[in-house]
């Protein structure tokens, strides 16, 4: 690890941690073991996400501590697991017009380095890989807590170990973690196998409304499907992982109804095939097997167009290979 970001983080008294809207495990995860670790060297956080905290993170210690504080005097922006500015989400849609320094920790291949200092690797299986060995460099020995985030990290954005990113060294830090305290079933438990029968009815009518279209699955959740099931709008969002285990198909692609006028794209693939470049195409980004993006319009407008750019990335991988 370079000198200047260990330096901005001794000299700073108050850091702001933010991270992303529609925030997830390793968003969350690699913020609160960042608070937790600063603290513990005498520093003062505040964390922010634009979006509420899924519940499915709910189990983690302090996670209420999210919220949306405005900026007032703190030094030290910390940005975990934010690709772009844009990712902010609109209550700090000012952040980076702030003459405040921005420390950018992150891991996506589609980061746009929009930091002061940024520490972005995008072969790192997590944001919490990288924080993981921040921390080693600060001399900071783990604790339950921290293991417990940064495992937490780990299994959501590896799907439990099972992601083409997943490296020998991360199942070593996730063995390391482990021993500090982290209990990888409780983990998982919470993270992927705890469902509301609300969800899996919703995900039913996603699933019997799938299409084939050559190598690629996909399906919509519409607010109509979300209210005849009493789902909450986020309920969805992870079906398109299961879409994604149809043999026939090489990617999936779920189209959401928002209710604020936008269409959200979630896009998953199999371990090989990029993806990231259909979400990069319309304004999003990602990792090669899961990307997202989100484009303001009605279902029957976006689908043909993300559809046509899909069969264009996919086809051009076949001809590579071809
Ligand atoms: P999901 O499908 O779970 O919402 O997102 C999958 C991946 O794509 C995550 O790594 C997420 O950070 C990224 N992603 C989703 N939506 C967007 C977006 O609108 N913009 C960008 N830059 N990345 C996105
Ligand atoms: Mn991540």
């Amino acid at each position: 690890m370079t000198q200047e970001p260990r330096d901005l983080i001794i000299r700073t008294q108050r850091a702001f941690l933010i991270t992303h809207v529609d925030p997830d495990g390793d968003a969350i995860g690699s913020a609160l073991a960042l608070a937790h670790a600063l603290r513990k060297m005498g520093k003062k956080c505040s964390l922010a996400c634009a979006d509420p905290i899924p519940g499915a993170l709910s189990f983690l210690p302090r996670v209420r501590e999210f919220g949306t504080p405005e900026i007032t005097n703190e030094d030290l922006i910390i940005a975990v697991d934010v690709s772009d500015p844009n990712r902010f989400g609109k209550a700090y849609e000012h952040v980076p017009s702030l003459n405040i320094p921005i420390l950018n920790i992150d891991h996506h291949v589609t980061n746009t380095l929009f930091g002061t200092h940024n520490v972005v690797r995008t072969g790192a299986a997590a944001t919490a890989e990288i924080v993981f060995d921040l921390l080693q460099d600060w001399g900071l020995p783990l604790d339950s807590l921290l293991a417990t985030y940064l495992l937490t990290g780990i299994v959501t954005d590896t799907r439990s170990f099972s992601t083409s990113s997943t490296t020998p060294r991360i199942l070593d830090i996730a063995a390391q973690l482990m021993r500090a305290g982290a209990s990888l079933t409780e983990i998982t438990e919470n993270v992927f196998n705890r469902r509301g029968l609300a969800t899996l009815r919703l995900w039913g009518k996603v699933l019997d409304q799938t299409q084939l279209d050559g190598q690629l699955v996909w399906s919509i959740n519409t607010l109509d499907m979300q209210s005849q099931c009493r789902a909450r709008s986020d309920d969805g969002d992870g079906v398109v992982n299961l879409l994604a285990t149809a043999h026939e198909a090489q990617a999936a692609i779920v189209f959401k109804e928002s209710g604020t006028g936008q269409i959200e794209i979630s896009i998953r693939s199999r371990p090989g095939v990029d993806i990231s470049p259909i979400a990069v195409y319309f304004g999003g980004g990602g990792h090669p097997q899961a990307a997202g993006t989100a484009l303001r319009g009605k279902l029957e407008q976006v689908i043909p167009k993300v559809l046509t750019k899909a069969r264009e990335v996919l086809n051009s991988r076949q001809d590579r290979q071809g």
